[in-house]
């Protein structure tokens, strides 16, 4: 029996699967620390079973901060980014002690200072740097250019360093950088190393040794043959670092990957409401909509979507479409689906990231329920 849709179901066997590859390219290198970047996906299932896996977590806000404590992350394992933080949420962070405070201005820094004063305590923080290396990808999910509001510009850096010096409850530990998402070029990486390596021979020169580099994450996956690619290629990535990057000895080299980690364990399963003709089109109109996966919406991405329920032969073209009141509540348009009716059931895939953590109750909806392999058997 399916549940009722629409809702995420997630295979964790392929998320043990995907962790068991990201440890396995990582154990030659025991100063390599891979944090998981919880805003891909927050589920406590999935997180318990990344935590028990021993990775640490990538938070960008305070209530990420309390869900990755919650969830068991070790404090020590935690760090911190985002150009935005509130003073609650920066307090959530000093009193858990996490690692490290990803910094993005000269205020936040004096402000973290502030607090951490109050709290007696002195928090760590690497710099986030806007390294001005381009990511091929979609424009809305590039970070690490000049124009983008992330991170402190190159120009400044020397300046920040000095000032982390001159405030008594910072401690600066090093380097933070994170160019964009559903990157599938690895010469973008290898860009970016090159830009670290130039940083970091200027920075030594001055006697300043960063003991931390994290270079973030954005590792893409492959959206059109999920089931070719059922995980992303971790050797390509992390050999990338180990054969550019120039680590000084007792540099700790961290990764905060996110998409690549959950994006092809779930697959978002709806229920086909109604086939609609007009003059030129053919809808398949499925109850799920934006406010359960708004990347088609807001990236112009597309998911493969597959009918498990149709076996009929014929094929004909659909444009899939949630219920919801906006244009942009499109899945695909003139998909080719085997002969699609009501009462069908479809799986969207690759929606393990950026899906159910994004999803809405715009028009009044409820949030998507989840289930995994183990609570029902559905094959895709
Ligand atoms: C979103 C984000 C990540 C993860 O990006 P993915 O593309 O999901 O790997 C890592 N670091 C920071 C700072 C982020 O904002």
């Amino acid at each position: 029996m399916i549940p009722q849709t629409p809702f995420y179901y997630y295979d964790t066997a392929l998320l043990r699967a995907t962790l068991a590859a990201i440890a396995k390219e990582v154990a030659p290198y025991p100063n390599y620390h891979v944090h998981y970047a919880m805003k891909a996906n927050a589920n406590p299932r999935l997180l318990e079973i990344i935590q028990q896996a021993g990775f640490g977590a990538d938070c960008v806000s305070g209530g990420e901060v309390q869900r990755a404590i919650d969830a068991g992350f070790p404090a020590d394992k935690i760090v911190y980014a985002g150009v935005g933080k509130s003073d609650w949420e920066i307090l959530t962070a000093l009193r858990n002690d996490i690692f490290c405070f990803n910094v993005e201005s000269i205020p936040e820094l004096q402000v973290i200072n502030e607090l951490a004063a109050k709290e007696s305590k002195v928090a760590r923080v690497c710099l986030r740097i806007n390294p001005d290396v381009e990511a091929h990808t979609h424009a809305h999910i590039v970070t690490g250019m000049a124009e983008n509001k992330f991170g402190i510009a190159l120009k400044d850096l020397l300046h920040v360093v000095e000032l982390t010096n001159e405030l008594p409850n910072i401690s600066f530990e090093g380097l933070h950088f994170h160019i964009g998402s559903q990157i599938t070029d690895m010469q973008d990486y290898v860009a970016l190393c090159e830009r670290v390596n130039l940083i970091q021979n200027q920075l030594n020169q001055l006697n300043i040794y960063p003991s931390v580099i994290n270079v973030g994450g954005g590792l893409g996956v492959d959206y059109q043959m999920p089931d070719l690619h059922p995980i992303a290629d971790f050797n390509a990535y992390f050999q990338v670092f180990a054969q550019h990057l120039q680590l000084r000895p007792n540099q700790s080299l961290h990764f905060e990957l996110g998409r690549a980690i959950v994006a092809q364990c779930g697959s978002l399963i709806t229920r086909v409401l109604y086939v609609k003709q007009t003059d030129t089109k053919q809808f398949a109109i499925v109850d799920a909509g934006m406010t359960e996966l708004i990347r088609p919406a807001l990236y112009q991405a597309k998911h493969k979507i597959v009918n498990l329920t149709s076996r009929l032969d014929i094929q004909e073209k659909y444009d899939v479409v949630g219920p919801i009141c906006e244009s942009s509540d499109v899945f695909d348009k003139d998909l080719v689906l085997p002969v699609t009716q009501r009462g069908d059931i479809l799986a969207i895939r690759s929606a393990g990231a950026y899906g159910e953590s994004m999803a809405s109750t715009y028009n009044c909806r409820s949030l998507p329920k989840s289930f995994t392999d183990k609570e029902v058997e559905i094959s895709i």
